[in-house]
Formats: structure tokens, C-alpha cells, sequence
């Protein structure tokens, strides 16, 4: 769980959402979430690509033109003036620079750093098509287990969850290879997953237990490469209300033995109520605690499920 992580996730970030004046006006794009509740807990690595490449501060607008799939990243008002080479080395450079960073919040719709739904214009001048901005693709191409999001996705409440719990649980994961790794650590921190992993897949789930079912005379270094590809890509799932319930349901069976009737009612009425979108995840999740609390059981306790973030963030109050 999150008490098991014990430094702070670094996260990369457009300067701009911090409020560092960068754009090509001399404004920024400061996000109060951002810098505010989410920087109690995450380190944060600016990087402003146009800046970086010298294009100072004012500057001329670029925007994308040509091939959706790989546009050009020129200048609006003047298109001889094409930055897209100089956008993609420094990217190409800044990327192994960047650290052990654990998920990155880019800008939305910019030509440089938008993640997705950047307009691109024809050749001819038309707006076309939406494409990928030029630092954010070299990004992504070069980490693609990593945790992406922008910041106007993130006022989604479940995308947001999703990306906090993505980014924990990749730190979790990067802390476990930064040591020596062995058959026995590698299970532990499955076993820790395990209802996680559940709530975003059943067959994710399934695939990573066979994985690691069969852990002798293997190359565990490619097993553990694997095991994160498959991890982070069943997590990157949107999770439903049905799901959440099946695995609230799961955690409930570790107390049938131990609580009363009474309990167990209420439990299974908090759960009904949150299947029928009248109350937050937080409701049964915080009764579920609750239980397990008082009727303590060592493999229940340390599912990363129960509490994949910092309850002071609030999300599953919020989906
Ligand atoms: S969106 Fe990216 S390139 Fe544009 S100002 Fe922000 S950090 Fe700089």
C-alpha cells in the first residue's frame, strides 16, 4: 500500500501547468489541482520543449500541418519556419534525462506537448485531422509503459484516479527493480496487485498469475519485463461501477466468517448503493476498512486496492 512507497513519485510536466510564465504570450497554464493537492505528493520535472529549443519568450505561434500520423510543427503566421527536427532531438536528448519519473502531465491541444486531439492542419491549409504534438510523441514512443495524461482529462474524475493509481503503482514497481531482484519479491508485489489488477481485468489478472506460476530455471530480468508491460497496460483500463463491485464483493468474503449479520447487511446495502450510483467508491471502501481493521487478515491487508493513493487526495470520493 501507499505506506510502502516511500519517496515521492517524480512526474514529469509541462512548466506551464506549474504556472512558470512559458507560453508563446508570456502567460501560463496553472493548474490549481496540480500545483495545489497532487504537489503535496508528487516531485514534479518541468520541461517547456519550445522554450528549450530557443524559441524564447514571446514568441511566434506553431502549430501542426501535413500528415496527421507525422505532421510538421510550423509556424502559423510563417510556415518556412519548421521546428519539428529541433522539437524531436531535444526530446529525443531530454527523455533519458528526465530520471526515474513515474508518470508525466503533459498540455492538452499543444502543437509541442498535447498527448491526443491536437488539430492538424492540410498541407492546403484546411483543418484536417487531430494528431499527437511532437515532444509528447517521442515521449511516449520512447516510455510506453508510462502514465500519460493531460490536464484537461484530468478533471475527469475516474481518469483521474486511474492516472494516481497508475503513477503509484509504477513507483512501487521501479522502487522493486531498483534492488535485487528475486523470484520471491517479484510474487510478493503481485500478491499486492492482485485485487487492483482484478478491478481493471479478470483476464489481465490471469495472465500475470500464469506468469509467474512457473518462476524456476526462467530469465527472471524478461519475465519482470513482461509482467510491468502487461501490469501497466491492464491498469491504463477504465474501471466500471460492475467491476468495482465484483472485487468489493471479493474483499467482503474475507469477513463473512468474522462479522455479524447485522454487518454484514449494511455492507452488502453500501455496495448496492454504490452499484446504483447513490453513494462515492469511498462509501463501501471505508466500511470494508473498517472490518478488516478490527478482523485483521495479513493478505487482505496488503492489496494495494484498498488504498492505491493518498487518502487525503480524496479520488474515491469522486467516482
Ligand atoms: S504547452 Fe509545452 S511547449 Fe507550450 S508553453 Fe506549455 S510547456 Fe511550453
Amino acid at each position: 500500500m501507499i505506506e510502502s512507497a516511500q519517496t515521492k513519485p517524480l512526474v514529469g510536466i509541462s512548466s506551464c501547468l506549474l504556472g512558470q510564465q512559458v507560453r508563446f504570450d508570456g502567460g501560463h497554464k496553472k493548474d490549481g489541482w496540480i500545483t495545489g493537492p497532487l504537489a503535496e505528493f508528487f516531485d514534479y520535472v518541468p520541461v517547456c520543449p519550445e522554450v528549450a529549443i530557443g524559441l524564447g519568450v514571446p514568441r511566434p505561434t506553431i502549430h501542426l500541418v501535413g500528415d496527421p500520423e507525422r505532421p510538421r510543427a510550423v509556424g502559423s503566421r510563417d510556415p518556412s519556419l519548421d521546428v519539428t527536427s529541433r522539437l524531436e532531438s531535444f526530446a529525443r536528448q531530454q527523455v533519458p534525462l528526465l530520471g526515474e519519473i513515474s508518470g508525466y502531465i503533459l498540455k492538452s491541444k499543444s502543437p509541442s506537448c498535447g498527448m491526443a486531439r491536437v488539430p492538424v492542419t492540410s498541407d492546403k491549409g484546411m483543418p484536417a485531422k487531430v494528431g499527437v504534438g511532437i515532444y509528447a510523441r517521442v515521449l511516449m514512443e520512447r516510455k510506453p509503459l508510462l502514465p500519460v495524461e493531460e490536464d484537461g482529462r484530468l478533471n475527469d474524475a475516474v481518469l483521474r484516479e486511474n492516472f494516481v493509481t497508475r503513477v503509484y503503482v509504477l513507483h512501487r514497481w521501479q522502487q522493486l527493480r531498483a534492488g535485487r531482484l528475486t523470484a520471491a519479491k517479484l510474487i510478493d508485489f503481485h500478491s499486492r496487485q492482485k485485487y487492483l489488477v482484478m478491478a481493471h481485468s479478470q483476464a489481465a489478472y490471469q495472465r500475470l498469475g500464469q506468469m509467474l506460476a512457473h518462476l524456476k530455471q526462467v530469465d527472471l530480468e524478461a519475465v519482470a519485463d513482461m509482467y510491468a508491460a502487461e501490469l501497466m497496460t491492464a491498469l491504463a483500463r477504465r474501471v466500471t461501477r460492475r467491476r468495482h463491485v465484483n472485487v468489493l464483493h471479493h474483499v467482503m468474503g474475507y469477513l463473512k466468517d468474522h462479522i455479524d449479520a447485522g454487518d454484514k447487511a449494511e455492507l452488502i446495502a453500501s455496495i448496492e448503493a454504490y452499484r446504483r450510483e447513490e453513494v462515492a467508491l469511498v462509501v463501501p471502501m471505508t466500511l470494508l476498512r473498517h472490518h478488516l481493521r478490527r478482523h485483521p487478515d495479513p493478505y487482505m491487508q496488503q492489496q494495494v486496492y484498498l488504498a492505491p493513493h493518498p487518502e487525503k487526495l480524496a479520488l474515491r470520493g469522486a467516482i
